[in-house]
């Protein structure tokens, strides 16, 4: 196996999951990609989970959303045309919608996609992103919330995001911080065997690559953007004031700038 995306070669165990540790995860020591060996089989259908209304503020992919809209209003110094790839439930099109932006949503689910439509009147596409081939530069913010790591191409990925950015346009990510504290006790904690996590029988991963701020770095290298801003965050409603204060948190929220034209990797 080679690592998706430097094509290096030296991949070493990192962890595995699953009840008899059949699903694996290899680090790349030249970019620190995590790169999970998909010969074992991927289920991203597990995601689809039921509408939620978006003003229904105590839900957590709500709060989330909120929370996104907020990074974006604090650091990005205009407001013109975002696109929200995988949308979902429109909450933080909505909000940016609200507040002066003109808006698009991209999504998979039909049924969301014309809620969304119908509900606040956001056009929104329905179609994978891999496969979506406009490329005129349009779109001054591109949001990507916790799609990346679930892309087996995440160079494609940041490389059509780059076409659909004017120039100077930024993009907005969120994806797990695979190198955390919080995932870096989990991973001693199993080692160890202090306590063995139960998988459910039919528990097959969801994610294709998980990232840290190395190998981000060099995705955004690799594709012509510039790292802006860098934060941590969490989930944990309880403490996720005192958290975000610390800047500490399993997840990453991102705010990148494109700089120039992906480097063309001679495929
Ligand atoms: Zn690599």
């Amino acid at each position: 196996m080679k690592c998706r995306l430097c094509d290096g070669e030296d991949l070493v165990l990192h962890y595995s999951q699953g009840n008899d540790g059949q699903f694996r995860f290899y680090k790349c020591m030249n970019c620190k990609l995590v790169n999970y060996d998909l010969t074992s089989g991927l289920d991203q259908k597990k995601y689809s989970g039921g509408y939620i209304d978006p003003y229904f503020e105590e839900h957590k992919q709500n709060r989330t959303q909120s929370a996104t809209y907020k990074f974006i209003k604090k650091n990005v110094p205009l407001k013109g045309k975002m696109l929200d790839i995988g949308c979902g439930n429109g909450k933080l099109l909505l909000l940016a919608k609200t507040d002066g932006w003109s808006v698009n949503g991209l999504e998979l689910s039909e049924s969301y996609a014309a809620i969304v439509k119908e509900k606040f009147d956001i056009k929104v596409e329905i179609e994978d992103f891999l496969k979506y081939d406009k490329t005129s530069s349009y779109y001054d913010v591109v949001v990507l919330k916790h799609v990346l790591e679930h892309l087996s191409d995440s160079r494609l990925a940041m490389t059509k995001i780059n076409n659909l950015l004017k120039v100077n346009g930024y993009g907005i990510f969120e994806f797990p911080n695979i190198e955390s504290v919080e995932f870096k006790i989990k991973r001693v904690v199993s080692k160890i065997k202090i306590s063995k996590k139960k998988y459910r029988e039919d528990y097959v991963p969801g994610h294709c690559n998980e990232f840290c701020k190395d190998s981000f770095k060099y995705l955004l290298k690799l594709t012509g953007f510039k790292l802006v801003h860098w934060e941590l965050y969490s989930n944990k409603n309880k403490h996720i004031r005192l958290l975000s204060m610390l800047n500490i948190g399993s997840k990453a929220r991102v705010l990148v700038k494109k700089a120039n034209s992906p480097v063309n990797l001679g495929e």
